[in-house]
């Protein structure tokens, strides 16, 4: 095709004038910019992304890649989230889930109400492609169009239909979301947020798979402790190093007339998957105590921040007056990977036998604070324990805030599995291997 002749279509097409269209035209050429592009370009600058000759790949979902600028799918809707961000100093509220076909899911954000609803089969043209958390997103914004898919579409069999999750399978980014959960805690509290003052309520959620914190931006009285809660159209995002449950304006919350029985325990885990999974709110793992890390026992603690100081230095807040606290950071090793395990005053103090006032006598006798934590080392070290918590991974490691903590050697179950973790050692190391030090000093 001459240059005239696409600027003839285009023009057409566009119902704009062709002399613009075709100087427009000979300016991206002249720039090397390939023709199709050139076109698209030019169908953008006039608001219209497609449309005849320009309607862009039909593609599966397997095969879009952010190399596309804008691709047409035919898909299953399986979720649509509500939710108001702030996007370029505005308020925009977006709809925002997963589409499906035969060959793969993609999450997709529409920047306008298409109507569109869970289930519903779409030919969806002129999706803008762009990448998110590492993966290929279609955006539906003013060039997009929706339309009934004139086939079926067959979905992968494990593809679930709807938002509706345990809160186990709740991972950061997921939208669109529907929980049932028993509130385990609920609290409200006043933040400082883009709005001035705002209230919400933070608490803790809990069904039988597992439990998660859970941030309510639009608090409603249905949030009480105990309350047994259908929760439609949550977002979950990484919270302090876990994943954590976020109602919204849009979320929905109804009573549920059989109540849910959150999960005592905690599932457990081993130590590596934990990590893999970039942090888990309340997880129990068995494993072997390797060490016990410099700052534990008796240590000081800034008045201002609560970080842990030496010699009377806060790295935040300078010379300050430090208040004694007790603390062990252990060491823990499943023979899956290692994690520091941090025990607070209260599990400290049940550990070393006595409180604050005993550590600080010991410490005068022997003039030495160190001995607080050798004598804890004394008691842990080698020993094997079950321990529940809060695990959290950042740049200086994983850590595990405590919540829990036994012998493991009461379980034969426990006893068996510390075996095997001692088996899978390097032998005749005797000592830590080196690459225990990746539990974190981050606090
Ligand atoms: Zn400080």
């Amino acid at each position: 095709m001459e240059l005239d002749d696409h600027a003839e279509e285009l023009a057409s097409d566009l119902g704009v004038d062709k002399q613009e269209v075709s100087s427009d035209l000979e300016d991206l050429l002249q720039y090397s910019v390939p023709i199709d592009e050139a076109k698209q370009s030019i169908r953008r600058k006039h608001g219209s992304g497609w449309g005849g000759g320009g309607q862009p790949e039909s593609v599966d979902i397997a095969a879009v890649s952010t190399d596309h600028d804008n691709v047409t799918v035919t898909a299953t809707v399986l979720t649509v989230g509500t939710r108001s961000i702030q996007y370029q100093g505005e308020e925009a509220v977006i709809r925002e889930g997963e589409l499906a076909d035969e060959s793969d899911r993609i999450s997709y954000t529409a920047w306008q109400d298409f109507g569109f609803e869970t289930g519903d089969e779409l030919k969806i043209g002129n999706a803008g492609v762009r990448e998110w958390e590492g993966a290929p997103e279609l955006n539906l914004g003013e060039s997009t169009s929706v339309a009934m898919a004139d086939e079926s579409i067959t979905t992968d069999a494990n593809t679930t239909l709807g938002g509706d999750r345990h809160l186990s399978a709740l991972e950061p980014g997921d939208r669109g979301r529907n929980i049932e959960v028993q509130v385990l805690e609920a609290e409200s509290t006043v933040i400082d947020g883009r709005d001035g003052e705002t209230e919400i309520v933070e608490g803790v959620l809990g069904d039988e798979s597992g439990r998660l914190p859970f941030t309510d931006w639009d608090p409603r009285s249905d949030i009480e402790a105990d309350a047994s809660l259908r929760v439609e159209d949550v977002y979950i995002r990484e919270f302090r190093g876990v994943p954590s449950v976020n109602l919204t304006e849009f979320t929905q919350v109804s009573t549920l007339t059989d109540p849910v029985a959150a999960k005592s325990g905690a599932p457990r885990v081993s130590i590596a998957d934990a990590i893999e999974s970039g942090g888990r709110f309340d997880i129990e793992v068995v494993g072997t105590i390797l060490d016990i890390r410099d700052g534990s026992g008796l240590i000081e603690r800034c008045p201002e921040c609560g970080r842990a100081i030496q010699n009377g230095q806060c790295r935040e807040h300078g010379g300050v007056d430090g208040t004694d606290d007790l603390r062990v950071k252990a060491i823990l090793d499943d023979g899956t990977d290692t994690v520091t395990a941090i025990l607070d005053h209260d599990l400290t103090t049940e550990i070393y036998g006595g409180g604050l006032d005993a550590a600080r006598e010991a410490a005068r006798d022997a003039m030495d604070k160190e001995v607080v934590s050798q004598e804890i080392a004394q008691s842990l070290v080698g020993g094997s324990y079950r321990i529940r918590g809060k695990l959290s991974v950042d740049d200086y490691g994983a850590n595990l805030d405590v919540t829990e903590f036994q012998p493991a050697d009461d379980d034969p179950a426990d006893r068996a599995q510390t075996v095997l973790d001692q088996l899978e050692q390097p032998a005749a190391d005797g000592g830590v291997p080196p690459d225990a030090t990746r539990g974190g000093e981050s606090r």
